[in-house]
């Protein structure tokens, strides 16, 4: 675990969204679309890491593939496998491993959820919430979930890194 890990999200146009992760080693980059409320999902599976062997799946509709985010908690870290099915409609139930694997990183909670936490107050900083809803169209901007998570990484994860004031 480098603790190396970029997190970045992009209102890209209406209902779509540029995602992406890098590592040390690798980087992923997909164009998410409004079909799921997408960053949501991803903040509440990131939630879900702070259970006691926490297992989460997210999935991200790219019109039409499928985008599967599985986030296991590995003792203090996070392994992150992101999985590409060719039609999400057609995928929906399928099991992890009839998808091909196209990112897999294992992190530190903390870095992870300290980078993914960066990212949604920026975009909420750039547009502010009306932006978000005028861009993003299906859904408002996640506070919930956002400050759920900012206080579970607070609480748990002794931080090291500096933290922007939450201001919804
Ligand atoms: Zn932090």
């Amino acid at each position: 675990m480098t603790g190396q890990i970029e997190f970045d999200w992009q209102l890209s146009g209406s209902g779509w969204a540029i995602c992406r992760i890098a590592d040390a080693v690798a980087e992923a980059k997909f164009g998410v679309s409004y079909c799921t409320d997408a960053l949501a999902d991803l903040l509440y599976g990131l939630g879900g890491m702070y259970r006691s062997e926490p297992v989460e799946r997210v999935s991200f509709d790219l019109e039409p593939v499928e985008i599967r985010w599985v986030l296991r908690g590995v003792g203090t870290g996070v392994d992150v496998s992101i999985y590409r099915f060719a039609d999400m409609s057609a995928s929906f139930d399928a099991p992890d491993a009839d998808g091909t694997v196209s990112w897999r990183s294992t992190q530190p909670r903390s870095r992870l959820v300290h980078a993914v936490i960066g990212a949604a107050q920026e975009v909420l900083q750039e547009h502010g919430e009306a932006g978000y809803k005028a861009r993003w169209v299906r859904f408002p901007f996640p506070v919930a979930a956002l400050q759920d998570l900012q206080r579970l990484h607070l609480l748990n994860d002794d931080c090291d890194q500096p933290h922007e004031p939450f201001v919804p």
